[in-house]
């Protein structure tokens, strides 16, 4: 059977459904994922194709930077999603999902810009950029 996982903001507005395979969590330490979330992100990844959502309308998307934009809970204030601009794949923000999400981490990134209060100790590998 397919895997589903479903997901939310924090007070329902907008709920979702990603199915199928979806990439192992990366941690991004990025600046802007630090000033958005006040720490760091953890985000998995998954196919458009296979991300259903709901209450869409409640949906504002940030433009971060020129080539990429975050989604947000305009009631709440969740952030749900990141998006490169062209790209057919959306991000996910690991902890929207409910539990159990059976999901596992695989990496750190922009490791270079994360915040100097936090030591990164799970052994997880770290790359001082995007990785890529
Ligand atoms: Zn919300
Ligand atoms: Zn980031």
């Amino acid at each position: 059977m397919e895997e589903k996982r479903q997901g939310s903001c924090l007070c329902g507005e907008i709920s979702y459904v990603a199915s199928g395979q979806v990439r192992p969590v990366v941690y991004c330490h990025c600046s802007q994922c630090r000033k958005q979330t006040g720490h760091f992100v953890a985000a998995t990844d998954v196919d458009d194709r296979n991300l259903d959502v709901l209450g869409a309308q409640q949906l504002t998307w940030f433009a971060s930077s020129p080539s990429a934009k975050r989604g947000f809970c305009s009631k709440c204030g969740s952030l749900l999603f990141w998006k490169a601009d062209g790209s057919e794949r959306t991000s996910i923000m690991a902890g929207g999902f409910h539990e159990p999400s059976n999901l596992e981490a695989a990496a750190h990134i922009f490791c270079e810009d994360k915040g100097s209060y936090y030591e990164i100790t799970d052994g997880l590998k770290q790359y001082p950029k995007s990785g890529r």
